[in-house]
Parts: C-alpha cells; structure tokens; sequence
C-alpha cells in the first residue's frame, strides 16, 4: 500500500510538472493580447478599406448627381440676378446709323414677356418670307432716351420715361441684306409692316410725325402715361405666362441695373 501510494505520489508529481512544464513552454512566447491586436488593426484596415470604398463611390455619384444637375440647370442659370449682365448690345454705328454713344441693349430677353414672344413670332414670321431682321434695340434706359432727346427731334419725341422702349414694350428692328441694313428700303419695311400687324403689334411705319418703320411696340392699350405711374399692361394669354408678375419683378431688378450702368457710363463719356 505505501508503495502504491508513493508511485502514485510520484506520477502525480511528475504530471503536474510536465504540464507545468509543457504549458510554460507552449504558452510562454504565445500571448492571446498580441492576437486581439492583430485581428483588431485588420479589423479596422478593413473597416477603413470598405469605408473608401465607400467613400469613392459616394463621390462619384455625388460628382455624377452635380454634374446631372448642372446639365438640367445651365438653360435656366443658377444666378439668376446677374442675369442682366449676358443680355447683349449693341455699340453705335453698329447699323450704319449714328444712335449716340450709349450702347443699344438689343436682348429679347429684355422686353416684357408677351412682348418678347411676339417680338420673337415676327422675326421668325419674317424669316420664313426671306427677310432676315436685326434687332437694333429693345429695351432703352433713362440714360439712353435722354441721350436721344439730346440728339434731336429726328431721334426721338420722348423724353425720359416716355418711350415704351423703357418698359419692355417696343423694339427697333432694320431687314438686312447681304450684311447691309435697309433702313431706306419701303418695300421691305411695309411687308415687315404687315407681318407685325397681324401679330397685333403696334407699327411705327404708321406714324406720320416720326415715320419709324423699325419700330413695333404693344401696350395693351395702355398709354405712356400709364405706363409712367405703374400701369401694367393686360396679357390675353395670361394662362400661358403663370410666372408673369415675378417675370416682371426680375425685369424691373434687370433694368435698374441697366440703367445704373449707363448713368454712369453716360456721365464719364460726358466728362471725356
Ligand atoms: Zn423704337
């Protein structure tokens, strides 16, 4: 029995040691933290790793989306407001007549809406018969009509505020012939004559005191002096203008900054 007894004493002993032993020896360079931290940093490259993934996709759609949306948005422009700085002009002798030192707006864009798309419908109308139209002005300023009134009687019976250029609701149009304006030629001006007059524009080839067969202008029969305290005309077509009154609203913005711009203008060729 002691002998049992010590044997078993003995292996006991020995067991223990060796496995002691064996687990120092296995687990003494092994230690599971290192692992954790490994599997965390490829962890977190992963995680970074599909986050830009991620994050290049999301830019290319986003790339994709604004320049989708820039697409939609160029015929309309973002900046509305400074809008007025694309409208083109004119300078004087532009069509072989002396017109004064302030440049022409001659922008459709300009004029009163319904206006404009008559204005548009009768170069388009002319352009079908074989009579191609310039547009020598459409909208005019303070600053501009005086400069004609300045000029003399031949220009203009208006003073300031009293043209219905300065309302969006007359242009100044001259047919052109192989690069030359016609301004003398009365054949060509009653047929253009005509045309405007069946569009229910207003003909200044009518007039007997300033015969002006370039001039076309629409009021809805308002006069100038309605014009001059506010008075906006009727549109017939009213449902086909929804936006009319803030149409108008950024017209009048337009104008003023126009008009600004040749005041000044106006005044450093005046000290020139
Ligand atoms: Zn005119």
């Amino acid at each position: 029995m002691h002998f049992f007894c010590n044997r078993v004493f003995f292996w006991l002993i020995t067991f223990v040691s060796l496995n002691a032993i064996g687990q120092d020896l296995l687990f003494q360079s092994y230690d599971c933290r290192d692992e954790i931290e490994i599997m965390a940093q490829l962890e977190k490259e992963k995680i970074l790793k599909e986050l830009a993934v991620l994050d290049s996709i999301e830019r290319i759609q986003k790339e994709e989306e604004e320049r989708l949306l820039a697409e939609f948005l160029k015929p309309y422009r973002v900046d509305t407001l400074s809008l007025w700085k694309d409208w083109s002009f004119v300078e004087n002798y532009s069509f072989g007549k002396n017109r004064g030192g302030i440049p022409m707006i001659t922008e459709l864009n300009a004029l009163h809406p319904y206006f404009r798309d008559k204005v548009y419908l009768l170069i388009q109308k002319c352009k079908a018969k074989g009579i191609d139209l310039a547009v020598v002005e459409s909208y005019r300023t303070r600053a501009k009509q005086s400069e004609y009134k300045s000029m003399g009687k031949k220009y203009t019976r208006s003073g300031a505020g009293k043209s219905k250029h300065q309302y969006g609701l007359a242009i100044d149009v001259v047919p052109i012939v192989n690069g030359e304006a016609q301004w003398h030629n009365k054949y060509l001006w009653k047929r253009i004559g005509v045309i405007g007059e069946q569009l229910g524009l207003r003909w200044g080839g009518r007039w007997r005191s300033l015969y002006d067969p370039g001039h076309f202008e629409w009021t809805g029969g308002l006069s100038s002096q309605d014009l001059a305290v506010g008075k906006l005309p009727i549109i017939p077509k009213v449902k086909s203008y929804p936006c009319i009154n803030y149409d108008l609203q950024l017209l009048s913005i337009y104008w003023e900054n126009w008009e600004a711009e040749q005041a000044s203008y106006a005044k450093t060729s005046q000290v020139k």
